[in-house]
């Protein structure tokens, strides 16, 4: 890692200067990753390092296999057990690979480069901040937790992100417990201490809330019974149900489970701010305005946009969005040589209207202007592929073939032959695109956009021409083959653990499971899923320790 010194003390930025930068042709192109969570992490592990100057940047030094992390909140799992360090993994890649501990904290899209910063505690003062300069650029930074503007979420909610974080809640539990046991205090007190809140009844919210039930039932009470009545669990979710984005099964299953144990769901509610001690919100269909003591909450609604996102989307005129947008290939819209992957970014599928003229003239080969039925079907056909929501939109209106669409549109029964201007082809077409729906922000589509993405990158560097995908207006013909297959994501089911050693489980298809081999579908799913060898032993490890000696209540 050649860094030019210049020698020069007031020169604020350093240019790390790699190879040529891929202008010959020996030399390889710079790839620069930003961020080690399921995205990046997955690109790494899958990209062939030996074709590239690879450059990981990010302000830890670890995975995290995040769907444990609420394991960390009540010791069922340690953090260390889920955090795989990056440098192993950068080891296994050879000479080709770097990893820098910093923050990036602006990304040059004009001059392609990113401005990285030390972080971290050890430092020298004055040379925090340094430049990489790139080819392509891999954003995989990830979101943060959304607290959409809430008042005092900020400074007294728990988040429940990073290890630290889940740590931290693990703390404030035992904290509570041990406060309430000090003698002085009154019934009221105590309540309040051990009090504890959730917002947001999404997964995280929900496999939280049950994580704290086990613990707190199976480990602490056996401890501290003499505050046996005096725990009490809250879920404050603003949509009508838990676990609303699975299937109503197993919803109303989670709902009912946790009301049994006591855990009280509040739905319907809207927060409207926290101060120290009391959360104030409003049960939207009666208006009514709660205030709820607390000695703990944690703030699991949604995500949000990192600051250095939304400042490369300023400038890549992608202003006012939540997320990065890309096309189906990754790539950045408006930006050459970036891709996004993961929770940062979002696909916008090429909407079938934006080509109208085009696909018409390609239909309509003799050139008069209309076209026939047979036209249309064949046009169709051959793009079906290319816009998903084509077959959406089928399936949902329960349309046997293309010919539905065509007779929903002109009224005209299945068999009579119809003439279609653009106009009406137009509005034949048109409805499909509102079944283009965006990927849900999970560690299942991160990982296999980065994979997805380093197969296309390991195949770019073959080749002379350097384009992962089709350069311009993006060609539909049946003949133009594009070099690599859009990404197209594998739904292969979700979990919802619910505690007490039952979880649910949601297939593609109409297939829901949910009881205790549940559970254990999931223990070893969980600990197949794991990075390494090292992280799976130490889970079941933790595991192991959990049932034989429970959960540790120290803090
Ligand atoms: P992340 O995994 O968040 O990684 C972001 C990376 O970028 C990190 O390495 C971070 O350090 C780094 N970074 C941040 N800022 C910068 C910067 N400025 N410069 C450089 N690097 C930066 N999904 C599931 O599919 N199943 C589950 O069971 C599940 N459970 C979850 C439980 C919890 C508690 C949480 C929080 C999430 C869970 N998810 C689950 C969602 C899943 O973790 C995310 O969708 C996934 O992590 C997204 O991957 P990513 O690579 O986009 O971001
Ligand atoms: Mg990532
Ligand atoms: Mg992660
Ligand atoms: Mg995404
Ligand atoms: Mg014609």
């Amino acid at each position: 890692d050649a860094s030019p010194d210049t020698g020069d003390s007031k020169a604020p930025l350093q240019v790390v200067a790699t190879n040529a930068g891929g202008t010959t042709k020996s030399s390889k192109k710079r790839v620069v990753i930003l961020g080690v969570g399921w995205g990046g992490m997955s690109f790494l592990k899958n990209l062939d390092s030996t074709l590239y100057d690879v450059r990981v940047v990010a302000p830890r030094n670890y995975f995290v296999f995040t769907p444990l992390l609420p394991s960390v909140t009540s010791g069922s799992v340690e953090g260390r057990s889920i955090s795989e360090p990056i440098r192993r993994i950068i080891r296994s890649k050879g000479k080709h690979a770097h990893f820098h501990e910093a923050e990036c904290i602006k990304i040059d899209a004009k001059n392609k480069r990113v401005i990285c910063k030390d972080v971290s505690e050890a430092k020298v003062k004055g040379k925090e901040e340094f430049a990489l300069e790139y080819d392509y650029l891999v954003v995989a930074v990830g979101a943060t937790s959304n607290t959409f503007g809430t008042k005092g979420v900020k400074e007294y909610c728990h988040f429940l992100k990073e290890v630290s974080d889940a740590v931290k809640i693990r703390e404030s539990i035992a904290n509570c417990f041990e406060s309430a046991s000090l003698p002085h205090l009154s019934t009221e007190d105590r309540r309040k201490l051990l009090s504890f809140v959730i917002v947001g009844g999404g997964p995280t919210g929900v496999e939280f809330a049950a994580e704290l039930h086990d613990l707190i039932h199976d480990d602490l009470l056996n401890l501290y019974p003499h505050l046996h009545n005096d725990v009490k669990i809250t879920v404050v979710q603003s949509g009508d149900h838990i676990l609303n984005t699975y299937d109503e099964r197993i919803s109303k299953y989670a709902e009912q489970k946790f009301t049994r144990e006591g855990i009280d769901v509040k739905m319907g509610c809207r927060v409207l701010g926290v101060q120290e001690g009391d959360i104030a919100f409003k049960v939207k269909s009666t208006s009514q305005l709660v205030n709820l003591p607390y000695g703990m909450i944690v703030w699991s609604t949604g995500i949000g946009t990192r600051p250095v996102v939304a400042d490369f989307m300023e400038q890549i005129g992608q202003a006012d969005r939540r997320v990065l947008a890309t096309d189906e290939w990754l790539r950045v819209k408006n930006c050459e040589g970036a891709y996004g992957i993961g929770d940062c970014a979002s696909i916008e599928a090429r909407r079938i209207v934006e080509d109208v003229g085009y696909l018409f003239k390609l239909a309509d080969k003799n050139n008069s202007g209309t076209l026939t039925t047979e036209e249309f079907v064949e046009t169709i056909e051959k793009v079906r592929q290319r816009y998903p929501q084509i077959d959406i939109y089928m399936e949902r209106q329960h349309m046997k073939g293309v010919l539905g669409l065509l007779s929903d549109a002109t009224k005209a029964g299945e068999h009579s032959a119809v003439q279609l201007d653009i106009q009406n082809f137009k509005q034949a077409i048109a409805k499909v695109d509102s079944q283009m729906k965006s990927m849900p922000a999970t560690a299942q589509v991160a990982a296999q956009q980065g994979e997805y993405l380093a197969n296309c990158f390991n195949n770019m560097a073959s080749e002379v021409n350097d384009n992962i995908a089709p350069e311009g207006p993006i060609r539909i013909r049946g003949t133009g083959r594009h070099r690599f297959q859009r990404f197209q994501y594998r739904h292969l089911g979700q979990f919802a653990p619910l505690g007490g050693e039952k979880a649910a489980y949601e297939l593609p298809g109409d297939w829901v499971s949910i009881g205790r081999s549940t559970q254990w579908l999931w223990y070893s799913v969980y600990a197949s899923k794991q990075v390494s060898w090292r992280t799976r032993t130490l889970v079941m490890f933790d595991w192991t320790k959990k049932f034989l000696f429970g959960r540790d209540s120290s803090k």
